[in-house]
């Protein structure tokens, strides 16, 4: 596709100065300028739904964040090395929601830094060093956990210390997920230790976001978590993309899943856009780590950063968004199922409260993924004013995961695009 003249001249500035592994999305690519509640806005005033962004879990510059933020920017923004009982206060709501026992709170900046350190935690705990994570997950950036995102890797294999279980015969409906589950997790144990690894941690993120979006039963991953508990290892549920709500049953994922993590991490829709993350460990963990090395993150925690945690906490509660997630998710995901029947292709819908993923399928087999028809109908929404995003390990499940102030009306718009753009592409 050409590009207005007006892009060129960016994309080609940015080839010019960013480095490769940033990545635009789009045929067409946006150059966004403004953002307001599920709405953002182009430099040509150009208005869209957007029902990607997960981060900005209130909405696009939600006041409450946008006021918290700016008043403590204006008082003082430091870090975590003095009194502050505004931390202290976040940090007792944050662990009175969790069932970690005698759990403590440590920030960071990002979900990246919050699993490297769980992962830190979690083999000085066992002292071992094998770690089981869904076949096409992404935990985050650094060297360490890199290894543990298959999603990342473009060439290669995984170190022989880390193996994956898969979630593809979820896709299926006769597969039992509890007993695939199971038998997947007792193969990656015994993968290990065929390589020599015990296991310490098995990483989840329970809504597996980047796997393709598999949440049901509730419950599936109770026989695979006990299988490691039983070999010695630790649960740590990675809540950077289904905690805060958005799932909808509950505030955090893995409780639909009626699990116990040792460990939590954190991310994205902690600040509403504003850099902060973390874990919730067991204390005397956290006591391990301390007496054989320090952990400071300079920015992690700050007074600005607490200001908007805080603000997004608070305006969770006010304005009901899990609840919301809950009704809107199960209306979204119903009528989406519902046009399963006008289009065979879509093969299957599922999710819970606001994330949604999409499966689709070549129109001859109905079963093959069909990566193409799913960047066609993505970049032909975009043209249409909305914004949606791919996941899965083919690239053909639609990932719907809007702000949590996402309402009916917002989902019927979606609805008449995606219904417009579908007999677009599938007619004849
Ligand atoms: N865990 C999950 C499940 C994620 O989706 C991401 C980010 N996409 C991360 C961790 C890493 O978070 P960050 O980008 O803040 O480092």
């Amino acid at each position: 596709d050409r590009l207005e003249p007006a892009t060129a001249r960016l994309v080609e500035k940015r080839l010019a100065t960013l480095g490769p592994t940033t990545m635009l999305f789009y045929r067409q690519p946006l150059e966004i300028v403004r953002g307001e509640g599920v709405w953002l806005f182009d430099s040509q005033g150009r208005r869209y739904l957007d029902a990607y962004n997960n981060v900005q879990v209130l909405g696009h510059c939600h006041p409450a964040v946008v006021e918290a933020v700016s008043r403590q920017l204006g008082q003082l923004n430091i870090h975590t090395r003095y009194l502050d009982d505004a931390i202290h206060h976040y940090a007792e709501q944050l662990l009175a929601s969790l069932p970690v026992a005698d759990g403590r709170l440590v920030l960071t900046c990002t979900g990246s830094e919050a699993n490297d350190l769980a992962l830190r935690l979690a083999r000085q705990w066992t002292g071992r060093q094998g770690v089981i994570v869904s076949a096409a997950a992404y935990h985050g950036n650094t060297e360490r956990v890199t290894e543990v995102s298959p999603s990342s890797y473009k060439t290669g294999q995984p170190p022989p210390w880390v193996e994956t279980i898969s979630l593809e015969p979820l896709n299926d409906p006769h597969t039992d997920a509890r007993q695939w589950l199971q038998q997947e997790t007792q193969r990656a144990l015994c993968a290990l230790a065929r390589r020599g690894y015990d296991c310490a941690a098995l990483l989840i993120d329970s809504i597996f976001s980047s796997d393709g979006i598999y949440a049901d039963p509730p419950g599936f991953l109770q026989p695979a978590v006990e299988l490691v508990r039983a070999a010695g290892g630790v649960l740590i549920a990675d809540e950077v993309q289904p905690g805060f709500g958005r799932t909808g049953e509950a505030l955090w994922g893995f409780v639909r899943h009626d699990l116990q993590p040792e460990i939590v991490t954190f991310g994205k829709p902690m600040g509403n856009g504003f850099p902060v993350a973390g874990l919730v460990a067991q204390q005397p963990m956290l006591a391990r780590l301390a007496q054989q090395q320090g952990y400071f993150n300079t920015f992690g925690g700050s007074s600005a950063a607490i200001a908007a945690a805080q603000a997004v906490w608070d305006t969770l509660e006010k304005e009901q968004l899990q609840r919301n997630a809950a009704r809107t998710g199960a209306y979204f995901k119903q009528q989406l199922q519902q046009r399963q029947q006008r289009w065979p292709v879509i093969s299957q819908v599922r999710g819970s409260g606001l994330f949604i993923g999409v499966d689709l399928s070549r129109a001859d087999t109905q079963t093959e993924p069909d990566p193409q028809l799913t960047g066609r109908l993505i970049n032909a929404l975009r043209e249409q004013g909305v914004l949606i995003g791919a996941a899965g390990r083919h690239g053909a499940t639609l990932k719907i995961r809007p702000p949590l102030c996402f309402n009916q009306q917002h989902a019927d718009l979606f609805l008449s695009h995606f219904d417009t753009v579908m007999s677009e592409l599938l007619a004849g």
